[in-house]
């Protein structure tokens, strides 16, 4: 039997996640040795769609999808990455439940368009033009521009077996991922694959783990107001951290450099909305109801890279 055929695609995402594969470092080495990668495009890869989709269904033992689905070429590329691979895995936040770039579903393409091309300060368009669908180069080229869909994770869209989370994710969890699919290991599918703990359960902060209990919230504030503590919880202090909700494969890293965490890992087991459980946990925590009158911009706390995932869908109206 030959090596795993391996593919890899990026949609609607910044790119991000394939450098995180990068960081893998020397077991890079040891994964495309075990491997034999018959697709990775854009970035890596010079490989056309068409060659692409002419390999036989079920030829791919697994693909690897970052981004989101933004629009119908990523549509019809998920499509063809579900029918050549065997295993589907929905690599990063965008993949999984949408990420920061979900966020667009707040607006319609038409308003969005309208600010990048017409509305914003820098923008030099004197003729209001906006990107066309279809347009004629040199008089004889036909281009086409895939249409702008709302923003849907990959699940939305074709069946996935697994999910990872971070943004990107974290190398460590990335190396667990691939050795466990090297060795036949994979949790059962339609599952995150995870090490299992939320951020809270590894934060240095944490004073549980320091045998004592956690304090209620008594105050809101943004992260730049105030003198952080350097052994206190976050969200003790008032920092509202998502740690206790958000699954900790990066290792805690926001906190170790002061930050709360704002839930690029995906949620802990067993949750289906982020965003509501976050809610739910912050509730429970403060003090009082008039401290949730001081939570600036509730949605992009709570739903900043999970809202097309969540249960309120796809697009929100204004
Ligand atoms: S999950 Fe983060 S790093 Fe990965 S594509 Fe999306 S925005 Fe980029
Ligand atoms: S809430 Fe945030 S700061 Fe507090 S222990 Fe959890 S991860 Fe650390
Ligand atoms: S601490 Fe939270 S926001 Fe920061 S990398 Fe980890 S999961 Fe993402």
């Amino acid at each position: 039997m030959g090596k795993p055929k391996i593919a890899y695609y990026l949609a609607g995402g910044c790119g991000g996640c394939d450098i995180s594969l990068v960081d893998l470092s020397e077991f890079l080495i040891d994964v495309v040795t075990a491997v034999d990668i018959v697709f990775f495009a854009p970035t890596l890869l010079d490989v056309k769609y068409k060659d692409f989709e002419a390999l036989p269904d079920g030829s791919i033992e697994v693909g690897f999808w970052s981004g989101n689905v933004r629009n119908k070429e990523h549509e019809h590329m998920a499509k063809t990455m579900r029918r050549k691979c065997k295993t589907l895995i929905a690599y990063g936040i965008c993949a999984s439940l949408g990420g920061i770039k979900g966020l667009v579903n707040l607006y319609t393409n038409q308003e969005l368009l309208e600010k990048a091309y017409r509305d914003t300060f820098s923008t030099d368009n004197p003729t209001g033009e906006l990107p066309s669908p279809k347009v004629t180069v040199d008089g004889k080229y036909e281009l086409e521009l895939p249409e702008l869909t709302e923003v849907r994770t990959l699940g939305q869209v074709v069946e996935v077996d697994y999910l990872i989370g971070g943004c990107p994710p974290h190398y460590e969890q990335v190396k667990k991922a691939l050795i466990a699919l090297l060795e036949g290991k994979l949790p059962p599918p339609g599952s995150w694959i995870t090490m299992g703990h939320a951020v809270c359960e590894i934060c240095k902060r944490n004073p549980v783990l320091k045998g004592k209990s956690k304090e209620i919230t008594t105050e809101v504030k943004r992260i730049i107001e105030g003198e952080l503590e350097e052994e206190r919880c976050l969200l003790e202090a008032g920092y509202l951290c998502l740690g206790p909700v958000t699954q900790g494969d990066c290792g805690a890293s926001c906190l170790k450099v002061n930050i709360p965490c704002r839930g690029c890992g995906g949620p802990i087991p067993e949750v289906s909305d982020f965003g509501l459980r976050a809610i739910n946990m912050i509730a429970s925590v403060l003090e009082n109801e008039e401290l949730v009158d001081k939570i600036e911009d509730p949605l992009h706390l709570f739903y900043r890279y999970s809202l097309p995932g969540s249960m309120l869908g796809g697009r929100i109206k204004k």
